[in-house]
């Protein structure tokens, strides 16, 4: 509330008034529906920040939500480069889909060729187990052990580590690089459970640094 609203003229409405809305779970990236919107929903989905849209088949404003309590609180909103589509990111409560599902887009028409590429949340997945783990200090556990033998093992481990993803690159050994890339991340993500940094906490600083390109690296900028 309180902030105007964005100009909204850029935006193509179709002749039905309405607009293609891509909606994306903005703490995975997943993409998680595709509905639509027309003017007076986008502006309550912008003024509110609760996704809104509007139900071609039910021929009214459909705050998400409203009957499944699978809410969506609105993270950002953007448009695409010729305005003719706009994204919803969001933070999901329960399922997108009204099948309950967590995203409409279960059925593959194509399957994938190659397994998901990039990292896809494995960080968070093994951070968040680190935390259960210290949390609980089962018996057995290799975190419950790290955590035993004190943080400043962990500290030194990794600077091992960081040697053995050096040489792998020097040895221009793809397998062995992946596997030492590994181990240092993983011991990272140790060391900044045990101190309370979160991989969110790291994403926002390399986010501030994404698209600046020529931008110091920390040596240089001193
Ligand atoms: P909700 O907004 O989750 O309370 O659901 C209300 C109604 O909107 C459902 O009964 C469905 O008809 C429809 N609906 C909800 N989510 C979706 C979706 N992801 N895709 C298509 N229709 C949906
Ligand atoms: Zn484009
Ligand atoms: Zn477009
Ligand atoms: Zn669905």
């Amino acid at each position: 509330s309180g902030a105007p609203l964005p100009d909204l003229s850029a935006l193509k409405f179709g002749a039905d008034g309405l607009i293609p809305v891509v909606t994306q779970d903005a703490r995975t990236g997943a993409v998680l529906m595709q509905a639509y919107a027309d003017r007076a929903a986008l502006k309550r989905t912008l003024t509110t920040r609760e996704a809104t849209y509007y139900s071609r088949s039910r021929g009214e404003q459909w705050i998400k939500g409203k009957t499944s309590g699978h809410t969506q609180r609105i993270v950002g909103v953007s448009v695409d480069c010729d305005g003719d589509s706009v994204l919803y990111r969001v933070e999901q409560t329960g399922a997108a889909c009204h099948t309950g599902e967590y995203s409409c887009f279960y059925t593959p028409l194509l399957e994938e060729a190659t397994p998901a590429s990039g990292l896809d949340g494995t960080l968070e997945r093994v951070y968040a187990t680190i935390t259960e783990r210290l949390a609980t200090l089962p018996e057995g556990s290799y975190v419950a052990r790290l955590h035993a033998g004190g943080l400043d093992r962990v500290l030194k481990k990794i600077s091992e580590e960081s040697g053995e993803v050096l040489l792998a690159a020097k040895n221009n050994d793809r397998a062995e690089l992946a596997t030492e890339v590994a181990d240092l991340l993983f011991h990272t993500l140790f060391a900044m459970a045990e101190v309370g940094v979160s991989p969110g906490d790291v994403a926002a600083v390399l986010q501030m640094r994404e698209g600046k390109s020529g931008l110091k690296g920390p040596k240089e900028a001193g």
